[in-house]
């Protein structure tokens, strides 16, 4: 089967022919996410191709291959029928999971522009490449979402991509802009789904997953099930409050929470507090004794790998105090 990408005439296939030790393995999920990088080198200088890049990840990181499946070169710029376009380099069959994105890799594939546009501007040739292989990335079915390597989890910290790939996706060049679809009122688990990996596929909706415990009082996150539907446009705001909207007081709660941090030999009213809270919401930490012990400990980390999958460490702060408010309000407290 041909991919409608392969018939772009700015793309070279390089499947063959790049620097490579070994072979990636082949990916055990379905690609849902293609993920935008650049390469932090100058999109003039020599170096900033497929050809240098898979020479740096095989000689010095060690990996079987360059890391990602396309690579947009700015600097090699191809005539074609439409105009000037960056040359595309395919680098790996689209089935190959590729290192780009840590824990991601399964289900992501990597497009790395050439550059470092913390100093560079992307032109109309690599502009119109990103549009043309996006186009046809939809329409070949491969993936759903558009990320840059920093909204992916764990990656916050990232300074990639950096130039906006949102805007460049649906340049004005592009043959078929695409549009983000519009958040859906409902959503249907896939495998590997949790709140927070919901929350975060909608980057501009602004459902938070506050607002899908809220929204959702009647469904576990601890245990979501392939095709079970949920609320997701219909969650906007369940929890998050609108601009300006006054704060209740803690005291106004059944189950008041402490503010600042707790851990591990803490001990006091505030301790009882979220001991309370904790056994309230089936997070059991067994007595309410005021003193944050091991069970205690284990208990808010129990809660935090359900609702905070990056913040897992067993520490009570502000990130936890915020999911436990809204999981209580979930249950009409
Ligand atoms: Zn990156």
């Amino acid at each position: 089967m041909a991919y409608t990408f392969q018939s772009l005439p700015q793309l070279v296939d390089k499947r063959e022919g790049l620097r490579e030790n070994g072979e990636y393995s082949k990916r055990t999920k379905t690609i849902t996410h293609r993920v935008w990088h650049h390469s932090l080198t100058k999109k003039n200088l020599s170096g900033s191709d497929a050809a240098s890049f898979a020479h740096y990840h095989v000689e010095t990181l060690g990996w079987p291959g360059i890391g990602y499946t396309f690579v947009i070169e700015p600097k090699n710029v191809v005539q074609t029928p439409k105009g000037p376009r960056a040359r595309i380099v395919w680098c790996h069959d689209i089935d190959r999971r590729t290192y780009h994105v840590g824990n991601s890799n399964q289900f992501s594939l990597g497009i790395c522009v050439a550059g470092d546009y913390r100093y560079d501007k992307l032109d109309d040739a690599t502009l119109a490449s990103i549009a043309e292989l996006h186009a046809a990335l939809v329409k070949d079915g491969i993936g759903k979402y558009d990320r840059s390597h920093n909204e992916m989890p764990g990656y916050s910290w990232k300074e990639c991509c950096v130039y906006d790939y949102r805007k460049a996706i649906s340049w004005q060049g592009s043959v078929t802009p695409s549009k983000p679809a519009a958040l859906p009122d409902y959503y249907t688990i896939q495998e590997g789904d949790t709140f927070w990996s919901i929350a975060h596929k909608d980057g501009a909706g602004g459902v938070t997953v506050e607002d899908l415990i809220a929204a959702n009082p009647g469904v576990d996150p601890r245990n979501l099930k392939v095709g079970q539907v949920i609320k997701l446009g219909k969650a906007k705001n369940a929890y998050t409050p609108k601009p300006n909207t006054p704060k209740k007081p803690q005291s106004a709660y059944k189950y008041p929470l402490p503010s600042g941090i707790l851990k591990r030999g803490s001990r006091g009213t505030g301790v009882k507090q979220l001991q309370n809270a904790l056994n309230a919401v089936n997070f059991k930490c067994g007595n309410v004794d005021g003193i944050y012990g091991p069970k205690t400990e284990d208990a808010v980390r129990r809660f935090q790998k359900v609702y905070l999958p990056y913040e897992v460490d067993g520490i009570y702060g502000p990130n936890t105090r915020k999911k436990l408010q809204a999981v209580l309000k979930s249950k009409g407290y």
